[in-house]
């Protein structure tokens, strides 16, 4: 089973399985994880175990304007996830803190969104959907439903 751990250790999640994963180049994501892009994997609340630790909440706002609320460690300041106001039965993972060498050979991004902020010298991810900005979640939502039906997985 997928593990997360933030980098000292602090908080510890195990999670069942992940629904897919996207990139996004927003300069909110880019701030908030400190890195040139975010890659998330998404999964459900039911399928998410916080097995140890207390990250601390943050809300932030994204450029659509809609509140959510970021979780970190306080010790040591990983970002570990993010639960969105209009899904709040998802919990989108910071894919950084999923644990394991080859942990992210098996969370391909399906998309890449702003790609427009994108740096020139990092090209696209091949065979995934290019957004230049994000869409309305419930867009991003059926695109990812779409996506995982095409690999043969059900949302
Ligand atoms: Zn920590
Ligand atoms: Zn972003």
């Amino acid at each position: 089973m997928p593990t997360a751990t933030c980098a000292c250790g602090a908080c510890h999640i195990v999670l069942d399985k992940f629904l897919g994963t996207a990139m996004c180049h927003c300069l909110t994501c880019r701030k908030y994880t400190s890195a040139n892009y975010s890659l998330s994997a998404v999964t459900t609340a039911d399928a998410f175990h916080l097995v140890k630790g207390s990250p601390k909440p943050h809300k932030q706002f994204g450029d659509t304007g809609v509140p959510s609320t970021r979780y970190f460690c306080g010790e040591c300041g990983s970002t570990l996830w993010i639960e969105h106001s209009p899904k709040p039965e998802l919990r989108i993972i910071k894919a950084g803190v999923v644990d394991g060498d080859g942990a992210l050979d098996d969370l391909k991004p399906l998309f890449e969104q702003y790609v427009k902020r994108r740096p020139q010298w990092l090209p696209a991810v091949e065979g995934a959907a290019q957004f230049d900005e994000m869409r309305t979640v419930e867009y991003r939502d059926q695109h990812l439903a779409k996506a995982l039906e095409a690999n043969g997985r059900k949302v």
